[in-house]
C-alpha cells in the first residue's frame, strides 16, 4: 500500500496490477500480483531448469525438450524455461 499526504490527511492506495504485467518486486505486492494473474485464468508452470513456478509471462519462448523413459517406452517431456535462466544460460555460454 501506498501512502501520499495531500492537503487535509493522507490518501493510501493499493497498487493494481493487471493479468500479463510482471512481477513486482515487494513480497506482499507479489501476493496480490500473482492472486490478479490467476483470478485471470493464468496459471503458472514449472521451470524445467530451476523448478520454480512463474507465470507464462515469465516463460521465454525456449522449452527444453528431453526423452524420458515411460512404461509405454521413450516419451518426449517438455519443459518450459523461464526468462531468469535464459538469460543465466545467456551469460555462461557468452565467449570472451
Ligand atoms: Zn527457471
Amino acid at each position: 500500500m501506498t501512502c501520499t499526504r495531500i492537503a487535509g490527511g493522507i490518501v493510501c492506495t493499493t497498487p493494481t496490477f493487471r493479468p500479463g504485467d510482471q512481477a513486482p518486486s515487494g513480497y506482499l505486492a507479489w501476493h496480490e500480483w500473482a492472486e490478479i494473474q490467476h483470478k485471470a485464468g493464468l496459471r503458472q508452470k514449472e521451470c524445467g531448469r530451476c523448478g520454480k513456478w512463474k507465470f507464462p509471462q515469465q516463460l521465454s519462448r525456449q522449452v527444453d525438450k528431453r526423452e524420458a523413459r515411460s512404461r509405454k517406452g521413450p516419451v518426449l517431456v517438455e519443459s518450459p524455461v523461464c526468462l531468469e535462466c535464459v538469460t543465466l544460460n545467456a551469460v555462461a555460454h557468452r565467449t570472451p
